[in-house]
């Protein structure tokens, strides 16, 4: 007689950070390419109310893979530069996540923006449509390095960009400071994340420049450029960029990114927590979930094709399949990278439990019984530590 095969076990239940939803909007247009950038960016001119369209068509048709879930807790307009977009454009855009899948009355809604491009209209537009929070491209105080990063803003016109935000009440500001250029010292380094205090933003992204090698710095750097500071110094900017942020009341809540408490930023949790992710617009990323796993899709780059497919009803998109396994590894990951650590459920624990102890018998680890966070030494290697609790199962 056959055999009834067993049926596979029921996944865990997800931790309640995971069960939120978030939306992703790629605005691809920027008024130059910085020649660190390997994002998803074209410097021709847009059509805004077509790439409005668009990508509404496309989030009504997404939509429907995401009922029963609840409202959006945050929108977020990254790029490219969507602080260009027309403000209205991007008003249509979260009236549409309202009218689908819902927003949640308190949902962050934040536009990635840059100095030197905020004009007052486009802040009291961003203010009309619902926009309460402002991610702003600094990356340097220092004139010197903004010129080397090929940035077009310069140290004063972030401060008219900050006032011109708060004269319409976008106080929630995150500044973004680059370090680690070539010639930049541990002091200019130290100056950045002081100048990031002194204007009072509550939150601030501090990252080093890495060289991609689709850019004209990658380029550069094959020719024999020397563009980054000495591996050493790098890790000491790092750590003095840490201590200053923290001496000001900007704590670090995960590797790169610090807040004053209360202002951290609801879009980078859901990303690490691995909870669903609609994303929209060319060369944008989602992620929903499934049995035990889910699936992600990215979207095809090109903006003009991009378009042209999602107003015909089309998606030109590639999707891949994540198993449950695939995705604990990323879990930990992205959760070891949190100062919270990772929340730690029955399949955490079968699967890499090994692993974590013994990185906490090293001491880069600590073990909460519910939570694995790594220790300031773990965080020191932490490509290392995740390697290890993951290949040690
Ligand atoms: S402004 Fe930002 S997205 Fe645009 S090219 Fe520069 S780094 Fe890339």
């Amino acid at each position: 007689m056959a055999r009834t095969p067993p049926s596979p076990p029921e996944p865990p239940p997800l931790p309640a950070e995971a069960r939120r939803l978030g939306v992703y909007v790629h605005y691809p247009y920027c008024s130059a390419r910085c020649p660190y950038c390997d994002f998803t960016v074209t410097t021709r001119a847009l059509d805004d109310d077509r790439y409005r369209d668009a990508v509404i068509a496309e989030l009504r048709a997404r939509a429907r893979d995401f009922t029963e879930r609840p409202p959006a807790v945050s929108v977020y307009f990254g790029g490219g530069t969507p602080g260009l977009w027309d403000p209205a454009a991007l008003g249509a855009v979260i009236d549409a996540v309202a009218d689908t899948v819902g927003l949640a009355a308190d949902a962050e809604i934040t536009v990635e923006a840059n100095p030197g491009e905020v004009t007052a209209a486009h802040a009291l537009g961003w203010r009309a449509a619902g926009v309460n929070r402002i991610s702003l491209g600094v990356q340097s105080f220092a004139d010197q390095h903004l010129a080397f990063l090929g940035r077009a803003h310069r140290a004063a016109d972030v401060h008219a960009a900050i006032a011109a935000l708060r004269r319409v009440g976008l106080g929630e500001i995150s500044v973004d400071l680059i370090h680690g250029m070539a010639g930049q010292t541990v002091a200019e380094a130290v100056g950045d994340a002081a100048a990031a205090l002194a204007t009072g933003a509550p939150h601030v992204s501090t990252y080093q420049l890495t060289i991609e090698a689709r850019t004209r710095f990658g380029l550069w750097a094959r020719r024999g450029q020397t563009l980054l500071a000495e591996d050493g110094l790098l890790a000491e900017m790092y750590a003095a960029v840490q201590a200053t942020l923290e001496a000001g009341g900007v704590r670090f809540y995960e590797i790169s990114n610090a807040a004053r408490p209360g202002h951290e930023a609801v879009h980078n949790g859901l990303y690490w927590s691995f909870a669903e992710y609609l994303g929209l617009g060319a060369g944008a990323h989602g992620f929903r979930r499934g049995r035990g796993g889910g699936a992600r899709w990215a979207n095809g780059k090109h903006p003009q094709r991009y378009m042209e497919g999602a107003l015909a009803g089309r998606l030109l998109q590639e999707v891949e399949a994540v198993d449950a396994a695939t995705l604990a590894e990323e879990r930990v990951l992205t959760g070891l990278r949190r100062w919270a650590g990772l929340p730690v459920d029955a399949d955490l624990r079968v699967r890499f439990g090994g692993g974590a102890a013994a990185a906490v018998a090293r001491g880069w680890l600590t073990d909460d019984g519910d939570r694995w966070r790594a220790t300031p030494a773990g965080r020191a290697v932490l490509d290392r530590v995740v390697l290890e609790v993951v290949a040690a199962r």
